[in-house]
């Protein structure tokens, strides 16, 4: 920034600028008016003295009858008094015969005047000129001689002391050096008041460049002056505000750009064509777990995978690579596909690399791929053997007994796939949204009673109790009856299939965490902890061997869980310490 002074200078400079063009052109202008006047002057006190000798000639030309010196120096003492100046009548052969200026007796002792220049000048051109010191009386005269016609003078010589002349010379040149001095002063004024004006205008502009210098470009209220400084500050000025507007419009599409990078679910990675890493958005450091990419260094500092230093080096070479698939070493688990193009369509303005995990995209196809190979399974154990026994009847050779029995086999094979038909569809269902919620304040009781009363044959065949016993708080669950019951239904269906035979399970409800928290509590075997959570996958079995075929379809804790998530609530499974199992589903109070 400019310091303060430096402001000053400015106006200063200006201001001595204008003041010594003043002085210089007063000086020159004072020197001629004071050399032209006193030529002037001169030459009118000269053609003055002229006439006055003349007229002095005149006078004396009338008075011929004067022809002795006391007459003729009295004629001149009177000639002399009528004209002002000193009057010297001269004899045609020099001698003095009279001067106003000079007694009788110095007259006479006068020397010849016959040689003096102006005397000689005036014998040979009728008027005589000269300046110089006065023997006679001690001064520097001025001295003008004209002939005279006359009996006894030949010339008239008027003379006047030259400190009369520079006397009115003097007064002309101090009324001159008086004008000037007040025109200095006067000039010096308006010179002060224009460049404080400049100056205060120079010092706006250069405060409002200062302030645009710190970054503040509100425009400034005051306009700029008309003149050429104007012009000027008003393009500046609108070049500034427009490089203003244009990095403003940079700012915000950079802001924009950054907001979409890091909302970006893609990893963005940008590399310059010198192979210097320029970008790295929030996807691609998590993807890649980089902590502190370095930016503006070379991109193999940060990044070593081989597949990416592949794909760059393709796009900087000019190829078009094609996408390449990874895991990073760090996190082998995922798995990552990469595509690389050049920025702007040249790779002169380096390259962007685009990353997708596609790791969830991968299970979830191997998850399809799993369930379509499951249900291929489920339904090909029951086909395999209703062929078979289908084909052993339609031979012939069994007995009506065997016939039977292999009757009951294929109808029960048929249910299986018939339950698992009816679970698949409904999952599906689940999974398409297509079940709507029927909401309403259930008592816990009542579903707990249907469920009981509805699976009371199958406890009674395994000879199981099925015990009820809800805390007062939980006696009301806000749900779809329908659906809760399904639920309900298909933990206490699985208690009785899993637990032995003459147990007891309970169904219970309690407040849990301001929830209730339906449980069923059976005394089986239990679940191997490593599979808790997984029970709730689709044909996941604790026991894979299906030596000990309980005839379930694999899916009843599948389709649980959906409906459960359904009314926002959860379900989990857990080992009793007494042994056996518990499944615990948590949902809103009423
Ligand atoms: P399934 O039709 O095979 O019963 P489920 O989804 O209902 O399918 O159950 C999944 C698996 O969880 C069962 O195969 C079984 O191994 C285990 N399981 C479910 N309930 C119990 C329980 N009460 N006791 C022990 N294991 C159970």
């Amino acid at each position: 920034m400019t310091p303060r002074p430096g402001r000053s200078t400015f106006q200063l400079k200006f201001f001595f600028a204008a003041i010594s063009a003043a002085v210089l052109a007063l000086a020159v202008a004072g020197v001629l008016f004071a050399t032209s006047m006193r030529r002037q002057m001169d030459q009118r006190i000269e053609a003055t003295l002229v006439v006055e000798a003349r007229l002095a000639a005149d006078l004396l030309a009338a008075a011929t009858t004067q022809t002795t010196v006391p007459a003729l120096d009295a004629e001149a003492d009177r000639i002399g008094e009528l004209i002002g100046a000193r009057v010297t009548l001269i004899a045609p052969d020099g001698t003095v015969v009279g001067d106003s200026f000079e007694t009788l007796d110095d007259v006479a002792a006068m020397e010849n005047h016959g040689r003096r220049p102006e005397v000689l000048e005036a014998g040979a051109h009728g008027v005589g000129r000269s300046r110089r010191f006065s023997d006679t009386i001690k001064l520097d005269m001025l001295y003008v001689a004209v002939p005279v016609r006359h009996p006894a003078v030949g010339f008239v010589r008027v003379a006047l002391p030259l400190t009369d002349v520079r006397h009115q010379l003097q007064t002309v040149l101090t009324a001159t050096l008086t004008a000037l001095g007040l025109a200095l002063l006067g000039g010096a004024a308006i010179a002060w008041v224009f460049s404080t004006r400049i100056g205060q205008r120079v010092r706006l502009i250069a405060g409002i460049a200062e302030r645009y210098q710190r970054g503040d470009l509100t425009p400034p209220h005051l306009g700029f002056g008309d003149d050429e400084l104007g012009t000027v500050a008003r393009a500046l000025d609108a070049s500034v505000q427009e490089v203003g507007r244009r990095l403003d419009e940079q700012a915000r599409d950079r802001t924009r750009m950054e907001a979409i990078l890091s909302g970006m679910v893609e990893g963005v990675i940008v590399v310059d064509a010198q192979g210097r890493l320029q970008l790295v958005n929030d996807a691609a450091r998590q993807m890649l777990k980089l902590d502190d990419p370095a930016i503006g260094r070379p991109y193999v500092e940060t990044i070593r995978l081989p597949a990416i230093v592949e794909l760059v080096a393709a796009v900087l070479s000019g190829r078009t690579p094609e996408a390449l698939q990874f895991s990073p070493p760090r996190d082998p688990a995922r798995t990552i596909i990469a595509r690389a193009a050049p920025s702007s369509g040249a790779a002169a303005y380096g390259l962007i690399l685009v990353l997708h995990d596609i790791t969830d995209l991968r299970r979830a196809d191997q998850i399809r791929r799993d369930f379509v190979a499951n249900v291929s399974h489920e339904l090909r154990t029951p086909l395999t053997a209703i062929r078979g026994y289908v084909e052993a009847l339609s031979e012939g050779d069994a007995t009506a007994d065997e016939s039977q029995t292999f009757l009951e086999i294929i109808a029960r094979h048929t249910q299986r796939m018939e339950r698992l038909v009816k679970d698949l569809l409904r999952l599906a269902r689940l999974d398409a949204g297509q079940e709507t919620l029927d909401l309403a304040a259930c008592e816990t009781r009542g579903l707990a009673d249907a469920v009981v009363a509805d699976l009371a044959p199958e406890a009674a065949a395994r000879r199981q109790r099925l015990e009820v016993a809800v805390a007062a708080p939980a006696d009301l669950v806000r749900g779809d009856p329908a659906k809760l019951h399904d639920a309900l239904r298909n933990l206490v269906a699985n208690a009785i299939t899993y637990a032995p035979e003459g147990t007891v399970i309970r169904i219970g409800a309690a407040l849990e965490d301001g929830r209730v928290a339906l449980s069923v509590a059976d005394e089986g075997p239990g679940i191997p902890e490593e599979d808790l959570s997984r029970v709730f996958e689709r044909f996941y079995r604790v026991d894979k061997s299906r030596a000990r075929d309980p005839g379930g379809t694999g899916l009843g804790l599948a389709i649980v869980k959906h409906l459960v998530e359904l009314h926002g609530g959860t379900v989990r499974a857990e080992n009793r310490a007494e042994g056996g199992a518990r499944f615990v589903v948590t949902l809103p109070l009423a």
